[in-house]
């Protein structure tokens, strides 16, 4: 198959965190993926928005964007927000490593997106926001 691309522009509503997660296995049903495979990618595609709503943006309302691309058997997610941003990504994604102790996150959803997609990176600067790559083999089950 083509290369083919998707963008998607959402507020940062936390009722939007189901919608974007939705939408995204929508567009990776074509790639014949396994359940596990949808599930993997949506809770990737979850910690990640919600990391915008909560941390990069505080609970304001602004934009995030979803850019997905389908490549052969390779799904790739750019999700990005133009938030706080973060000072030191290798601290930030060390396991149980959180801001915000008093929110009740438990600093583990870096560790559930490199676990459930093949590759993920963190680009950031404080002040200019968030955007977290991130990609997946899908559909080699039978193969
Ligand atoms: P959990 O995901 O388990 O609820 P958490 O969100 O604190 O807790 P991670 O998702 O691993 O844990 O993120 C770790 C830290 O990285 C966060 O506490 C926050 O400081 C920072 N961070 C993550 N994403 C962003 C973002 N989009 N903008 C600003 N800071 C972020
Ligand atoms: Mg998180």
């Amino acid at each position: 198959m083509n290369r083919n691309e998707m963008k998607l522009e959402f507020d940062s509503y936390s009722a939007n965190e189901a919608f974007a997660r939705v939408t995204v296995a929508a567009f990776m049903a074509q790639m014949n993926p396994s359940m596990e495979e949808v599930a993997d990618v949506k809770t990737a595609v979850s910690e990640a928005v919600t990391n915008s709503i909560i941390h990069g943006y505080e609970g304001e309302v602004h934009k995030i964007t979803i850019s997905g691309v389908i490549e052969g058997q390779r799904l790739s997610l750019e999700i990005a927000d133009q938030g706080v941003g973060i000072a030191d990504v290798k601290k930030a994604m060390e396991p149980m490593y959180t801001s915000r102790p008093e929110l009740e996150r438990s600093g583990m959803g870096f560790l559930f997106m490199e676990a459930f997609m093949d590759e993920i990176r963190v680009i950031s600067q404080p002040g200019k926001g968030t955007t977290v790559l991130m990609s997946k083999r899908i559909g080699q089950h039978g193969a």
